[in-house]
């Protein structure tokens, strides 16, 4: 045997419900010399359609030396029978959960964490941040507290929002956020780091009207405050308001995040590493947010292999901010699937020098959890 020498020869989809709506999609690659790997490819209530997607690239791959993720990442985003350069966000998810297994293999087989091949250290903490309910002042506050309990300093949550599906904004609305905000500060102090997440919902002038009204309470971004499509709008936003701007979790390509710079969109760049493609793609953008002087702050609401994946990417980035974490307060039996449990040290999250993405699964407990 000559694991160097390592060929895919299969891939298999796992889906395991979770307590949050979603079905981690498990992809495990299967190489001719023994060795297996792991990615994720949850892209949120259409995980089977992304399953599927995996089986049917298996064609494309088979074969294919492990080593070589940038040919395979172009095979499949780029081939006319693939992904076409026009495979969407589903397509982008399947890719991922494929590019992050062939990078965990890499790491076994050279006895390596992801993180360092990549051009970081073997061990390390990515600063991480969880989230709060805020449908009523004090429900919102017995939230933001029982997430701090649970070992975090940032925090994220969709005041901005509340009860609001956009695109414009009232001025009881405003007045809510503002009351809000005031009183979660006096709560929690002003040390808590805050993040807030509108999705998308306002339209430009909506969306200036709610960063000037939170402009006092020290945010460390405001996520995400119009569509992703309207790279002017964003623009025009983060021009007109002192709070960082942060977008977009739903792009799916280093072109895409490109613009986004060019046009001055963004403080913050938030990647998802299943959507972006992998971590052959995240990397990229890491490189080309920083030499905008953007920061990286991913999107993550995934399972543990994602979670990893991301983080490995985040160790290794210079430009590196927070990443975003389920807490365990919302999937309490997370690490019971872990033959390592996720560590959580002073709000970050704690990669140790293991192989590869450094995830192996207590096959038992995990098997008790797949949907059949
Ligand atoms: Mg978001």
């Amino acid at each position: 045997m000559d694991k160097t020498k390592a060929r895919i020869i299969d891939i298999t989809v796992k889906l395991v419900p979770s307590d949050c709506g979603r079905k981690w999609t498990i992809v495990n690659i299967h190489t001719d010399q023994g060795i297996t790997g792991y990615g994720e490819a949850t892209y949120s209530h259409k995980e089977t359609v992304v399953a599927e997607m995996i089986n049917d690239l298996k064609e494309f791959i088979i074969g294919k030396d492990i080593w070589n993720t940038e040919e395979i990442y172009k095979i499949l985003y780029t081939g006319a029978r693939t992904g076409y350069r026009t495979g969407g966000i589903m397509f982008t998810s399947a890719i991922s959960g494929i590019d992050q297994a062939l990078w965990d293999i890499k790491g076994k087989i050279l006895d390596s964490p992801v993180c360092a091949l990549l051009g970081g250290p073997r061990n390390a903490e990515v600063p991480i941040y969880s989230h709060f309910s805020c449908s009523d002042i004090n429900s919102m506050i017995k939230s933001a507290k029982s997430t701090l309990s649970h070992g975090f300093n940032a925090l994220k949550s969709g005041i901005t929002m509340h009860e609001n599906l956009g695109p414009d904004v009232s001025k009881k609305q405003l007045d809510e956020i503002e009351e809000k905000y005031k009183i979660l500060r006096k709560e929690i102090g002003e040390e808590i780091i805050l993040m807030d997440d509108p999705h998308g919902i306002f339209d430009p002038s909506s969306a200036i009207k709610v960063a000037k009204t939170i402009e006092p309470y020290n945010l460390l971004f405001l996520e995400e405050p119009t569509g992703p499509e309207d790279i002017k709008a964003y623009s025009h936003i983060r021009k007109s308001t002192s709070v960082p701007i942060a977008g977009s979790e739903r792009l799916t390509s280093k072109k895409q995040f490109n613009r986004f710079f060019e046009n001055e969109c963004v403080d913050i760049a938030q990647p998802d590493i299943v959507y972006i493609g992998g971590i052959t793609e995240m990397k990229k953008v890491c490189s080309i947010a920083e030499a905008y002087q953007v920061k990286i702050a991913p999107h993550n609401t995934k399972g543990p292999v994602g979670i990893m994946a991301a983080a490995h990417v985040m160790a290794s980035s210079p430009n590196a901010l927070i990443q975003e974490f389920m807490s365990p307060g919302v999937i309490p039996w997370r690490n019971d699937i872990l033959k390592n449990p996720l560590e959580i040290k002073n709000s970050c999250l704690v990669i140790e020098d293991r192989p590869g993405l450094g995830i192996e699964f207590n096959e038992k407990e995990l098997n008790n959890r797949i949907l059949k």
